[in-house]
């Protein structure tokens, strides 16, 4: 029989499972298979030695180990932040991202990955530079994971380099510590592949990530907040929220016009009372667009009383981009009057601008 070849990163564990039964194997040969896939990283056939080669024959000729090589590859000068631009196979461009950081006393050292669930994005919000390119495709599940399979290479290597220097153990190696779904696109849009791929990404035999160390960010599609509370996965969800009213929010974000803010708080709600789990809000300060003590205040009564935690982002500047960046001593202040309604929050500093990591500013500035 004649089969099209395809990405092996596009077949899923069961479609996987029943084509090796139909092969004659027997039914243990899908886990070794799937473990040297995504566990172990093989890059080629000829590497999964613990399957025959008449089998490794067979599959080469029907399925590729296409892994993904950057396009372009960029390292921050203070080596905290890498980027990533991948070409996929029809010629869209998408990003990922490596953030690396140390144990603060209070948390471990850990690798971060930020990946791309869309080519482009459909959503428009005015401060984002995929936003403003339109939307291409939703990636497939295979995309999304590859770009973490990428990343952990690296992240090994490097750890890799640390023990032979001594200064790292063996036990000690992390590879990818944390994935966040931040990149390009809405994950929440593109559902059915970001399941398929958070599944791989926890899977023991897969990229075995905890799933309380993935995060999926959303800009807040109520329908698919309310089907996200239904699965069993102990993800962490981030809610872009970066307004307090109706109005200012919909001046940048224009599926608040979709989904206003009463209701998107109304579905967090329920987020957090079907799985018990806090959600983390994103607040991306714009100077003099939402950054006053004012709009502190009233994020404070919005989100009072929620289980939340609320990350505060002064806002990466493009070139394009129409927004300054907000002032540390008033992002400070801003933090302070949200504490008064005793909401905790965290002042984050962005990594990698002088690489232009924010969503989607690597890709614009190739295209230009
Ligand atoms: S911020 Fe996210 S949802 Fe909004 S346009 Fe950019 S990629 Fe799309």
């Amino acid at each position: 029989m004649n089969h099209k070849k395809n990405s092996i990163f596009d077949v899923s564990f069961e479609d996987l499972k029943d084509i090796l039964v139909d092969l004659g194997q027997p039914d243990y040969r899908i886990k070794q298979l799937w473990r040297s896939l995504y566990h172990e990283g093989k890059k080629s056939f000829s590497e999964i030695t613990n399957i025959s080669k008449d089998l490794r024959n067979i599959l080469s000729k029907r399925f590729y180990i296409d892994l993904f090589k950057p396009k372009i590859y960029l390292s921050s000068k203070d080596l905290s932040t890498d980027k990533a631009l991948f070409e996929l196979k029809d010629g869209e461009l998408i990003e990922t991202v490596l953030m690396r950081y140390n144990s603060d006393g209070h948390r471990n050292s850990r690798k971060t990955v930020c990946i791309s669930t869309q080519a482009g994005c459909a959503l428009g919000c005015t401060f984002c530079a995929t936003g403003q390119q339109g939307f291409r495709r939703n990636l497939t599940f295979g995309e999304i994971v590859k770009q973490v399979l990428y990343m952990r290479q690296l992240a090994l290597s490097e750890d890799m380099k640390e023990v032979a220097k001594g200064s790292r153990t063996k036990g000690e190696i992390q590879g990818v510590t944390n994935i966040v779904f931040m990149g390009m696109g809405e994950p929440l849009a593109n559902y059915d592949n970001i399941i398929s791929a958070i599944r791989i990404l926890n899977d023991p035999l897969g990229l075995n990530i905890g799933a309380r160390h993935i995060t999926v960010s959303t800009v807040g599609l109520v329908p698919q907040i309310l089907k996200l509370s239904e699965e069993k996965i102990q993800i962490n969800l981030a809610v872009s929220l970066h307004a307090s009213d109706n109005e200012t929010r919909s001046s940048t974000m224009p599926i608040n016009k979709r989904y206003p803010i009463e209701e998107l708080i109304n579905a967090c709600k329920k987020y957090i009372s079907k799985t018990g789990r806090r959600i983390f809000f994103e607040y991306v300060l714009l100077s003099e667009h939402n950054d006053s003590e004012e709009h502190a205040y009233k994020l404070g009564k919005l989100l009072n009383g929620i289980k939340c935690h609320v990350n505060l982002i002064p806002v990466n500047p493009t070139d394009e981009g129409i927004y300054g960046r907000t002032k540390s001593d008033k992002a400070r202040n801003f933090q302070a009057k949200l504490k008064k309604f005793n909401i905790p929050s965290t002042l984050r500093s962005e990594k990698g601008i002088d690489i232009n990591a924010g969503c989607g500013q690597l890709r614009s500035r190739i295209e230009l």
